[in-house]
């Protein structure tokens, strides 16, 4: 049983481990978004491939597999409506600034028509390998991912998280523990405890309702899928949709997650809520919307792009801006934390509203990392989609209790068993 690692490893961001015996799986094919998008290190031929859920980060690149091979690509339903979203998205980005996105629209199409739509719990066979997808509690869809080797002498069960989260979400269960003997796990936060859920909400919304009373407007950047459905749906339990306005892709994203019941575990919330939040169709519209004190939930997530930035110079003085989400080195979000600016058009832009930063992740924090990892009770665990510090740390750790444990980096080839 080989593992090899194209992106993912010793980072956050492009996801792609092949794992191969007698047939070649890829695990995930994403981007790496930064100053400039970066892909998996090379294209290699597989038999198949499994998507664990739409973030660019997983999804990315999956078309790029699909210029001359065209192996079947295992995952949610949500997970490909979604990701088909984001990869559009990508491409109008790409066209727009002029970049080479490095697959086109044909690739997309060609990786839609080769996906497997498979429901948690279900089986579907690939040569000796049996995959079985599990909820992962990260956002719609996503799944963590079970490949059995019913022929195999030992290490039978490999299990690959993707992102996770063991702690409820208002829209979802937390992930299902699969039994395994061999581990593929995220380390994103494998150093970190998440805040307090229950404080970080109520100091957010505390937040919200102070603006509101000052007269100001507050400014939400979400990430379109997943963050966007959980703070709208944060809002309208507190009373707080019918002042909300929700702008850009996080629109699309909602409505493609309130069409999958099955897959949150809050429908009826987010159903309500979206019959009462206010949509905004028009360019135009969005003038009106800063006259009167109001929240505005809209993308990107971390200010690349989108109506955010429509928004953000034109926000009255009791205003703030509360972001929720992970802000990555070299973007407007990290930026305007760090140094009160954002970049528009090339122009540095002075930004005088207050910023906020919440964790609301949607990931696993360090205890319940490991907390899985011994649930799960594997053998042997490779830890992932982790900066160096958190997956090498995590690796350690886990040595120290007695497991055989890896923090590979890109291009490492790891041997298990026969
Ligand atoms: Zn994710
Ligand atoms: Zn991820």
């Amino acid at each position: 049983m080989i593992f090899k690692f194209f992106g993912g490893a010793q980072e956050v961001g492009r996801s792609a481990i092949m794992l191969k015996d007698e047939r070649s799986l890829m695990l995930d094919f994403g981007v790496k978004i930064e100053k400039k998008m970066e892909y998996p290190a090379s294209i290699p031929r597989v038999d198949g491939m499994i998507l664990s859920h739409a973030h660019l980060d997983h999804s990315g690149f999956t078309p790029g597999m699909y210029s001359e091979e065209h192996p079947p690509i295992f995952g949610t339903l949500p997970t490909l409506r979604l990701s088909n979203l984001l990869l559009d998205d990508a491409l109008s980005i790409a066209k727009k600034n002029h970049t080479n996105p490095r697959f086109h629209k044909q690739q997309v199409k060609a990786m839609i028509d080769k996906f497997i739509a498979l429901d948690y719990g279900h089986t579907a066979h690939l040569g000796n390998f049996d995959i079985t997808l599990y909820d992962a509690g990260h956002i719609c869809g996503s799944s963590i991912t079970l490949v059995e080797r019913a022929k195999a002498k030992s290490h039978k069960r490999i299990v690959y998280t993707g992102d996770f989260k063991l702690e409820p979400q208002l829209l979802h269960n937390g992930a299902e523990i699969v039994k395994s003997d061999i581990l593929i796990t995220e380390s994103t936060y494998a150093e970190k405890e998440h805040m307090d859920k229950r404080k970080t909400t109520k100091e957010f919304i505390e937040q919200v309702n102070e603006t509101l009373d000052n007269g100001g407007n507050v400014l939400l950047p979400v990430f379109a899928v997943g963050r966007s459905q959980e703070i709208l749906t944060l809002l309208h339990k507190n009373g707080l949709a019918s002042s909300t306005y929700i702008d850009g892709m996080a629109k699309e994203a909602t409505s493609i997650v309130s069409n999958f019941p099955k897959f949150i575990s809050n429908h009826e919330e987010l159903a309500k809520a979206i019959r009462e939040v206010n949509w905004i169709s028009e360019h135009s519209e969005r003038k009106g919307v800063l006259d009167e004190p109001s929240i505005i939930l809209t993308t990107s997530g971390m200010l690349t792009g989108g109506p955010v930035l429509n928004y953000i110079g034109r926000l009255n003085k009791n205003s703030s801006i509360l972001l929720t989400g992970f802000q990555q080195e070299g973007t407007n979000g990290r930026t305007l934390i760090e140094k009160g600016y954002v970049t528009m058009e090339g122009q540095k832009k002075k930004i005088d509203t207050p910023v906020t930063l919440y964790d609301f992740s949607a990931h696993a924090g360090k205890s319940d990392l490991y907390e899985y990892v011994r649930k799960s009770s594997p053998s042997v665990v490779i830890c992932v989609h982790g900066d160096k510090e958190n997956a090498k740390s995590m690796a350690e750790s886990l040595r120290l209790e007695g497991y055989e444990a890896y923090a590979p980096k890109i291009g490492d080839t790891i041997k298990i068993g026969e």
